[in-house]
């Protein structure tokens, strides 16, 4: 017993000596300055509204022409261009990216027109399509209903936006869309499946949302194996006035 007490006071007095030898905290102690993060050189303000592009970023509409896209049978992006404005064409159907992407952050800002008619999936609907796979929905929901997993901000048919943020028809509306891509193993399945977080007009949308699959419009998400891809702009077969587009940018991550 007398010998369990001195070996517990021998470790007792060792301790308080390690303690005691060691550097008192300072506050430099937890601080670091490399790598230094680069310098992004934001936007400057536009006179319609917004911002111009960040320096860093991938300009791929600035209101003058489609150069940076494609239809999807690769031949030239025949949407109309005016007033800073790209505008559906619905004749010519979906426009891409001539670049493909794999993670990113995406500003683009779309308005339906004023005087829009339809209902439910009728009225403005378009849509972001990341990778060229997955579909973050546009649909004026401005005292539209339509299924929740549809409205505008959905990952379309999966996931509900947390809100409806949604400007009057003949307003800019803005989506900021951050994208990580997914991981694949080698059988095709996801390692680590793609997750997307948008804001629009300032409101979270949707917050580092897991996608699960391909956004079909009829039946369930779909895991199909895919590189880099393009941005996708739905040109959508209903009857509504078409929508439009202006200041896109993308910043690789
Ligand atoms: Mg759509």
């Amino acid at each position: 017993m007398e010998k369990k007490l001195l070996v517990a006071a021998a470790l007792l007095m060792t301790s308080c000596a390690f303690i005691s030898a060691q550097a008192p905290m300072k506050p430099e102690m937890s601080e670091f300055y490399e790598p230094v993060p680069p310098t992004v050189t934001p936007g400057t303000e536009l006179k319609g509204g917004g911002f111009t592009a960040p320096s860093d970023a991938i300009v791929l509409f600035d209101g003058k022409d489609l150069s940076a896209w494609e239809n999807s049978q690769g031949g030239p992006a025949e949407w109309k261009v005016k007033g800073g404005v790209m505008t559906v064409d619905k004749s010519k159907g979906d426009i891409r990216t001539k670049e493909k992407f794999e993670s990113f952050q995406l500003h683009i800002e779309w308005r339906v027109p004023e005087n829009i008619q339809g209902s439910s999936q009728s009225r403005g609907n378009s849509g972001v399509f990341l990778q060229g796979m997955y579909e973050i929905q546009i649909l004026d929901n401005y005292n539209n209903k339509t299924y929740v997993n549809g409205q505008a901000g959905s990952v379309y048919k999966q996931t509900t936006p947390l809100a409806n943020a949604m400007r009057k028809p003949g307003e800019w509306n803005v989506y900021d869309i951050i994208y990580t891509a997914p991981v694949f193993k080698e059988d095709g399945t996801y390692r680590i499946p793609p997750r997307v977080t948008v804001i629009q007009n300032g409101v979270v949308l949707q917050n580092n949302t897991t996608i699960l699959g391909t956004t079909e419009y009829i039946g369930f998400p779909k895991v199909v194996k895919h590189g880099a891809g393009p941005i996708i702009l739905q040109s959508h077969g209903d009857p509504s006035e078409p929508i439009s587009f202006r200041n896109i940018w993308i910043r690789k991550m």
